[in-house]
């Protein structure tokens, strides 16, 4: 489909249907630029996870009553629409409380596969000391200390790929980080700070040729782009409802069926098991060998109609339209003497996200003047402080949007920045 005949979005419109947003804080208009920690839930996905608790809550996958039965059908679509929208098939989704639940579980997998019960069978993914785990520079903490964690417990090494000064991945480090050792390879689709799409097919080339596993981050990615997991090649992939609309306590972790089939589990115990004995117990096929205990299940449900509502704009659409406003805010935020972007790489795909300093006003200080003016940023290391000492800061100010975010949200954060140093007495 060519640009012209993508759909524009009518995110002015859109706004109605998030109540959250109709609302004033401290007199002025609420201007929510922090989905990126959070996006806004629509009504339909407010109504959605309220249904489902007034009309048909039960457990599932037991018991059987007619409740039972429908909370199961319900909790099934729910995994074939989120598996859908990511290119995926059902089976290949497992429910998880979150990314960092996803992030983790695949980290204690294969430490289970260097050490624990499910060790020889999945010896391929078991770890030995001198193996090495690589990330990126710019990992998230959910992305970076699980592996920090398993390293530490199997006596392997963490390396890392590090990022230019505008952002981008440096892939020349990248090729001879990547090696003979490698055993595993995760890195975020999109940075939480930077906005900038990483190349993931490119990674993926590198860390099959040595035949490691990719684990790809894709909390930022997927309420922003078309995903489809499996054209990308990874064999693993998390991310997390509550930024795409959805509810909290709901995420999902994406596998190929060959690796969820080879990584041991990590949680046991009720939902997951086909027989157990007093000394022994065996297990369900993924994705339920996975999924312990009593699960998200009006989460799951809310998540499917969070998925149905981004489906029904388009990803053309949404993706098109927050292009508009990280172009708008990217320009903007340039042109304002003190402030310095952080990734302010040309050419590059990119999120609607924008980190910036601003010189000589801490961004708490810069996050309290914007909120006064009704506008919701994040400020602080965003769960990323290796990536702002690779900046050589402590703390930035992190604008983000979603299907909502107007132009008109984008001038009164240019407005309200461009305003910053002068009432702190700074560099007038
Ligand atoms: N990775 C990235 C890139 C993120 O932005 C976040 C959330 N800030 C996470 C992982 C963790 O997601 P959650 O807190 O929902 O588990």
């Amino acid at each position: 489909m060519s640009t012209t005949e993508i759909p524009r979005l009518d995110a002015a419109s859109l706004r109605a249907d998030f109540p959250i947003l109709d609302q004033l804080i401290g007199g002025e208009r609420l201007v929510y630029l922090d989905s990126g920690a959070t996006s806004q839930k629509p009504r339909s996905v407010i109504d959605a996870e309220v249904a489902f608790l007034t009309r048909a809550n039960s457990a599932v996958h037991r018991g059987a009553h007619t409740l039972a039965a429908e909370a199961t059908d319900l909790y099934e679509d729910a995994r074939a629409t989120v598996a859908g929208f990511v290119g995926a098939a059902p089976e290949n989704l497992v429910w998880t409380s979150g990314a960092t639940a996803a992030l983790n579980l695949v980290a204690y997998s294969i430490g289970n596969a260097t050490a624990g019960r499910g060790a020889p069978a999945s010896a391929p993914l078991a770890l030995h000391p001198g193996d090495e785990i690589v990330v990126t520079e710019s990992e998230h903490h959910a992305n970076l200390i699980p592996w920090q964690e398993l390293a530490a417990r199997t006596g392997t090494v963490l390396r890392h790929i590090p990022v230019h000064d505008d952002g981008t991945l440096d892939l020349d480090a990248a090729a001879s980080v990547i090696g003979a050792r490698t055993r595993v390879v995760a890195f975020t689709h999109v940075s939480n700070v930077l906005g900038i799409v990483n190349p993931v097919v490119e990674l993926v080339a590198l860390a099959r040729a040595v035949g490691a596993l990719t684990v790809l981050d894709a909390c930022q990615s997927a309420p922003h782009l078309a995903l489809d997991l499996p054209a990308l090649g990874v064999d693993l992939a998390a991310f997390s409802g509550h930024k795409m609309l959805g509810p909290y306590g709901v995420g999902a972790l994406y596998g190929r069926t060959e690796v969820l089939e080879a990584l041991p589990t990590f949680l046991t115990g009720g939902s997951m098991v086909t027989t157990v004995t007093l000394d022994d117990a065996e297990f369900l096929p993924p994705p339920q060998k996975f999924e312990a205990g009593t699960q998200p299940v009006s989460q799951t449900i809310a998540l499917a109609e969070a998925v149905r509502y981004l489906q029904n704009l388009g990803m053309d659409a949404v993706q098109s339209h927050e292009h508009t406003i990280e172009r708008r805010m990217m320009a903007g935020l340039r042109g304002i003497p003190g402030v310095r972007l952080l990734g302010d790489a040309e050419g590059v795909s990119r999120v609607g996200l924008a980190s910036f300093d601003v010189d000589g006003v801490h961004a708490h200080d810069v996050g309290q003047f914007l909120d006064a003016r009704g506008i919701a940023v994040r400020v602080g290391h965003h769960c990323a402080k290796p990536l702002h000492a690779r900046f050589g800061i402590t703390a930035s100010v992190r604008a983000s949007a979603s299907v909502f975010t107007t132009e008109d949200d984008v001038d009164a954060l240019l407005e309200g920045v461009s305003g910053v140093r002068a009432y702190f007495g700074v560099g007038a």
